[in-house]
């Protein structure tokens, strides 16, 4: 019996819920064969009692009739998950990814505001200007950057288990999506929020990046703070669009970002108005709420998004409006500017 061959087994492990098994999530520390008894080291970082129950059980259940295998013995460590309460503990056990240079969450505290829309493009307006980026989509609930990206392909490993970002219009891109099973949501909590975005940021091959872009969840809730609790994110852009119910959502992610001293980069108003063929422009969500409540909350506009069908179009087809030539839309050329003043608010 041989630790390559005990991993193999346990690679039909499924972490509870997921459908991603307990050596790909990197789990299984260490493996000893002895002559007579077999010992498995895991190491789980969690709240729930019942996780590590029913992990303790399946790799019984995978190991124990195998030829060889002597004595099993499943040593489990529970590491608890970390604490998000409060901002004290806002600046601690954050950690930089090695080889990326910055990251950057783009958020929005209301959903279908256009976040994956705007984060998309403010990726591939960065990438323009001669920098290295990554985006990764950490919406579990409806991630829609692969096809923004019209990237439908399902990353593969390497050999150091690292999964292998997808590159698409010349960027790295991964989507927590790419590791669930079937398209139905999944309720995550915040410790396994953590462990997807270690996984994500520290498992995947991102190799050398200026800029990493996490495209965060709609909301304000456990998730947002979890993920920009591990890494260590160097500013949010904020996404709303000029209505009302919008911006107070907006103002609820400034607050959040603000008590856990997440840098706001500045705030992006997109769909700020629909211009028709004659040049008249309809600002169809209310004029300007967005420039004014950056205003209240002294907080940079980097840019004001049309609407424009294109955007739509590219979205739905996997050629984001950045890429078209800036003259040919006005949405193309705010998203370059909008690049334009991430960049020098994060230098590199
Ligand atoms: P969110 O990530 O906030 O849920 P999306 O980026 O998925 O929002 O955008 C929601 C929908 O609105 C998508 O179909 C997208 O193509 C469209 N959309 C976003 N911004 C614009 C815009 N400026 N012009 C036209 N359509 C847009």
């Amino acid at each position: 019996m041989t630790p390559d061959f005990i991993k193999q087994a346990l690679r039909n492990v499924r972490y509870p819920g997921f459908s991603r098994d307990i050596i790909s999530f990197g789990l299984v520390k260490d493996v000893r064969c002895e002559p007579g008894s077999t010992q498995v080291d895991i190491e789980i970082q969690t709240k729930d009692p019942a996780i590590p129950e029913q992990i303790f059980k399946d790799c019984h259940a995978a190991l124990d009739d195998l030829p060889d295998v002597g004595e099993v013995k499943i040593n489990i460590d529970i590491k608890d998950a970390p604490d998000n309460s409060g901002a004290a503990a806002a600046n601690t056990g954050k950690s930089s990814v090695p080889g990326i240079k910055k990251i950057i969450a783009v958020a929005s505290g209301k959903g279908g505001v256009g976040k994956s829309t705007v984060a998309s493009n403010l990726a591939i307006s960065l990438a323009a200007t001669g920098a290295k980026v990554g985006i990764c989509d950490c919406d579990l609930y409806g991630p829609s950057i692969a096809m923004m990206f019209g990237s439908n392909e399902r990353p593969t490993a390497n050999e150091k288990e690292e999964i292998i970002p997808i590159e698409a219009h010349g960027l790295k891109l991964m989507s927590m999506g790419f590791l669930l099973e079937d398209r139905s949501p999944v309720i995550v909590r915040g410790p396994m929020a953590t462990r997807y975005t270690q996984q994500f940021l520290r498992q995947v091959e991102w190799g050398e990046l200026d800029y990493l872009i996490l495209d965060l969840p709609p909301g304000t809730g456990d998730i947002q703070l979890t993920i920009v609790q591990t890494v260590a994110v160097d500013g949010v852009v904020i996404v709303t669009t000029p209505q009302e119910v919008a911006l107070i959502d907006a103002r609820k992610a400034v607050s959040m970002f603000a008590k856990v001293n997440v840098p706001i980069v500045g705030l992006i108003e997109n769909m700020a108005w629909f211009e028709c063929e004659h040049g008249t422009r309809y600002p169809l969500f209310g004029d300007g709420g967005g420039v004014r409540e950056a205003e209240s909350l002294n907080v940079p506009v980097l840019a004001q998004i049309p609407i424009e069908v294109p955007v739509r179009e590219g979205g739905d087809g996997g050629k984001p409006i950045a890429l078209s030539p800036a003259s040919d839309s006005n949405a193309s050329r705010a998203f370059h500017q909008a690049a334009e003043a991430v960049s020098k608010a994060i230098p590199l």
